[in-house]
This record gives structure tokens, C-alpha cells and sequence, in this order.
């Protein structure tokens, strides 16, 4: 597995060294397509812009596959909305703070993998930060004041959140307490799709919930091409990156914000200032699996290149490409930058 992925890193890295606009023209020739058609669908869930592409040999398995896709993308939503409050993540932030709350194992198990993210990146990425965040209304452009953030910035503390695995239950150990998934949910459910089109012999898709996509095989002898778009242009992508086999997500300033005076607010949250973090306009992060990615981008986008890059490279098979506040692109060791 890992040998495998290393490989495709290579690709990567030989790719992006042709540059953005001649990608394509560096790519394999294409083998020759079996019987069957490419199916793709787009739907609005999980507050975000889910899209699946796939290959399948007869048009009801493909539509199925698809369909399969998009109620798993509701069912997480559901598990793990904070707008919907009958979720059980809403019974957490409701009672937890009360007491111990129980989940589903489901939930348990992502909460306490969310964690190790926690502990891996010092606390860059955590769920708790929530307790701060949700002060900002990106779309009323509401955001708090100093002494509000003050106020609240002592309940963001992973170490504060209280698991008991024997039981599946969550307890806020410091009152004013929050979690929100939305940095880690979208990429588990990318990676349970995928595993789902596995399971129905679908060799060949691409799976997005906004900034997550999971890539499962090729496209035929070429790889998948996924765009990291300029921060401040949606049609223009400043970098093509072919990709097999694996994750890629996105955090980005310009997904939900507001500016005001100049600065910009934006959802994500440096955990220890409870501001936006503003050391970055974005960060990629290319790795094994869309729930890893999912977690590793908030981390890269709170640290910024130098700091993220020293915990990145600790991780097996995971890359990162950062847009600066200059528009300049950084990339890990492990890619080579176009050269133009
Ligand atoms: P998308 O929601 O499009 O996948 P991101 O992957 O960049 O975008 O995730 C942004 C979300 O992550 C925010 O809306 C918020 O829910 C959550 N978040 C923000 N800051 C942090 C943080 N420091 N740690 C963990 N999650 C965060
Ligand atoms: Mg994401």
C-alpha cells in the first residue's frame, strides 16, 4: 500500500514539474475503454457542493452507485450537523456540558479521531474551537469582539473533552464548550463513499463534499486532474495535479467569509487566537485517505508552510501545497514545483 502510494506521489511530483498547462499533454496515452459509460451527479448536502463522477459498465449500476453515494452523504449530515438539532452532535453542545452524553460508536470513533489530530498538530486542528467559532455568522457578517473571544477562548481545549470509549460518551469538562465536525465530517464521508462504490465493484470514480475529493483508480491509462483554484478567481486554477488512487482537500479564506476594514473573516479558526487564521490564502493537502486530508488542511492552514510542513513530514505519504498571501505557491519536499 504504501509503496503503491509512493509511486503515485512520484507522479505527482513529475507532473506538476511539466507545469499547469501542459499536464495533460505528459499523461500516459489513454488504454482503451472497456464497455460501459462515465455517469456524474452533482447535489447540494452538507452545506456544500457534493459531486461523483464514475465508471460503470451498465447505466442502473452507475445511477445506483451514485444514488448509494448521496444517501450516505445525508446520513452523516444527519449523524453530524450542528445546524440540525436533532443531530446527536446538537445533543453533545446542548448537554455534554451537564454531563456525559452518549453517541453512536460512529460518532464516538470519529470524535476520538479527531483527537489524535488534535494531539498530532498541538492543537492547530480541534473540534472545540467551535466554542469560539460559533460566534461568527459568515453570511450576517456578525464576528465577536475581543472581549467575547476572551471569554470564550479557555473552552477550546481538546484536552478538555472527556471520552469514554467503554461507554461511547462525550463530556464538556469546562463550561461554555463546543464541538463541530465541520472540518472532518465532509472528508469521512468521501472516504465511506468510496468505500461503498468498492464494495459494488466500481473501480474508476471521483468523489467531492466541497474542499474533500477522494479519487478511486484512473481514467483510463491517464490519471484524474484536480485543479487548486486562485484564491480570489474561482474559474482560474493555478495548479493542475494528477492524481490515483487517493485524497485531496482544500481549506480556503474564500469559502465562508466577509471582509470588513480590510481584514478578512473567515471559518477557519486558529484555535489559539480564536481568529481566523491569516498566514495562508489556502492549503492543500494530497494523502491517503479524505478524512486524513480532511483534518491535515485546517492543521496546514493555521500553521502556514514552515510550522505545518515539519508536522506534515512525520506523516507517511502525505503532500501539501500552500497559496500565500502574496499569491506565491510552497510545496512539501515530496512535489516539484512547475517550472514556467
Ligand atoms: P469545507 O467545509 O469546504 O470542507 P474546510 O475543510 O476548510 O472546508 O473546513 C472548514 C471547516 O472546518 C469550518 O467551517 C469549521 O467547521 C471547521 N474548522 C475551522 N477551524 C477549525 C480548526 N482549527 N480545527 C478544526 N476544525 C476547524
Ligand atoms: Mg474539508
Amino acid at each position: 500500500m504504501a509503496g503503491h502510494q509512493s509511486v503515485l506521489l512520484r507522479l505527482v511530483a513529475r507532473a506538476a514539474l511539466l507545469g499547469a498547462t501542459c499536464v495533460l499533454a505528459g499523461a500516459a496515452a489513454a488504454a482503451p475503454t472497456p464497455a460501459g459509460a462515465w455517469h456524474q451527479r452533482e447535489a447540494a448536502i452538507m452545506g456544500t457542493r457534493i459531486a461523483v463522477e464514475l465508471w460503470s459498465r451498465t447505466d442502473a449500476e452507475g445511477e445506483a452507485a451514485i444514488d448509494a453515494v448521496m444517501a450516505e452523504m445525508r446520513r452523516v449530515d444527519v449523524l453530524m450537523s450542528h445546524y440540525k438539532p436533532e443531530s446527536q452532535l446538537s445533543r453533545i453542545n446542548a448537554h455534554a456540558g451537564e454531563g456525559p452524553v452518549r453517541v453512536d460508536r460512529e460518532l464516538f470513533d470519529l470524535i476520538a479521531r479527531s483527537l489524535d489530530y488534535s494531539r498530532l498538530t498541538n492543537g492547530a486542528f480541534d473540534i472545540t474551537y467551535a466554542s469560539v467559532g460559533y460566534l461568527y455568522d459568515y453570511r450576517h457578517h456578525v464576528k465577536p469582539n475581543e472581549a467575547e473571544i476572551e471569554a470564550h477562548l479557555a473552552a477550546v481545549d481538546w484536552r478538555s473533552l472527556e471520552l469514554d470509549a467503554k461507554n461511547a460518551t462525550v463530556r464538556f469538562r469546562k463550561p461554555g464548550m463546543r464541538i463541530d465536525l465541520g472540518g472532518f465530517a465532509k472528508g469521512y464521508a468521501v472516504d465511506r463513499s468510496i468505500e461503498l462504490l468498492k464494495a459494488r465493484g466500481i473501480e474508476h470514480a471521483s468523489v467531492s463534499a466541497g474542499g474533500d475529493t477522494r479519487i478511486l483508480g484512473d481514467r483510463f491509462g491517464r490519471p484524474w486532474m484536480v485543479g487548486i483554484r486562485h484564491p480570489d478567481d474561482p474559474q482560474r486554477v493555478i495548479l493542475r495535479i494528477p492524481l490515483e488512487n487517493i485524497a485531496l482537500s482544500t481549506s480556503g479564506d474564500y469559502e465562508r467569509y466577509f471582509d470588513e476594514n480590510g481584514v478578512r473573516y473567515h471559518h477557519i479558526i486558529d484555535p489559539r487566537t480564536g481568529h481566523s487564521a491569516s498566514k495562508v490564502r489556502s492549503a492543500t493537502v494530497i494523502g491517503p485517505t479524505a478524512t486524513q486530508t480532511d483534518g491535515l488542511s485546517k492543521t496546514a492552514f493555521v500553521l502556514g508552510p514552515e510550522k505545518a510542513l515539519e508536522i506534515l513530514s512525520r506523516i507517511p505519504d502525505v503532500d501539501a501545497v500552500f497559496v500565500g498571501p502574496d499569491g506565491k505557491v510552497y510545496y512539501s519536499p515530496g512535489l516539484t514545483p512547475p517550472t514556467r
